[in-house]
């Protein structure tokens, strides 16, 4: 199962804010079947990787390839399109649309436009009740980070970013959405996962990159890797 080559790959990966260096020179590689957690203390770099993956950012240098092919230079959209779905922190969904709507209207921008994929992805979240006519607005940040996950697959990406997917989920929620990634890499799905909750990382990676001041600085199965992290990690 470790034989898939990378469909995802970021070499040598260096941005700035400014006059400020976030990532001092970052390789990873996220792979079909498997899942790939970063984590690491705050102010890290996390959320600036994530960017320059998913194109909301561009590196000062460095490349980042999808299947080969250079994207360093594709806006997001652009991503979107090849097949590099995201979630956001801070949820967008829209408010006023229902929450069928709102993973149809996002399946309309991804790779594959197929109403079927729509349909299987509302039943995948638990979204297929009566809960699809609901407007988002006024649901709970549980069934929001579902939608959320919803809209992101609704156009059958190859590679699923996620920042900080467990924030403000209940422990329950936390466990259902391990479920749900695992079933998507189980299907071929290459994930990429940042987070500061080390226990979901736990349960959930294959391979673990930790980062500290811009820098991955120890990689390995999870096992051992949080393990040598220690208490310190904040567990
Ligand atoms: P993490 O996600 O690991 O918490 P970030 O990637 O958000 O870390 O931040 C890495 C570093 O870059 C931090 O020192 C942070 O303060 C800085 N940083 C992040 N975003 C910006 C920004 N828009 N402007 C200036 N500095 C930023
Ligand atoms: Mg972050």
């Amino acid at each position: 199962t470790t034989t898939a080559s990378p469909v995802l790959t970021a070499r040598h990966l260096h941005a700035r804010y400014g006059g400020f260096t976030a990532l001092h020179g970052v390789d990873l590689d996220v792979s079909p079947g498997r899942i790939t957690a970063v984590v690491g203390p705050n102010g890290a770099g996390k959320s600036t990787l994530f960017h320059c993956l998913a194109g909301t950012l561009r590196p000062a240098r460095g490349e980042v390839r999808l299947g080969g092919r250079d994207i360093t230079a594709l806006p997001a959209h652009a991503r979107t399109r090849l097949g590099v779905a995201r979630t956001f922190q801070q949820l967008a969904v829209f408010p006023s649309l229902t929450v069928a709507e709102n993973v149809r209207v996002r399946a309309e921008q991804g790779r594959v436009t197929d109403p079927g994929a729509v349909e299987r992805t509302l039943r995948l979240l638990g979204l297929d009740g009566p809960v699809r006519a609901l407007p988002a607005a006024g649901l709970p940040t549980g069934t929001l980070r579902r939608v959320e996950l919803a809209r992101a697959l609704a156009g059958a990406p190859r590679v699923l970013l996620l920042d900080e997917p467990a924030a403000g989920l209940d422990t329950a929620e936390v466990a259902a959405l391990a479920r749900v990634l695992k079933a998507l890499a189980a299907d071929g799905t290459a994930l990429l996962v940042v987070e500061h909750d080390l226990d979901l990382v736990a349960g959930l990676a294959d391979v673990v990159h930790v980062m500290t001041a811009g820098r991955i600085v120890t990689s390995g199965p999870p096992e051992r890797v949080l393990d040598a992290m220690g208490p310190a990690a904040g567990r």
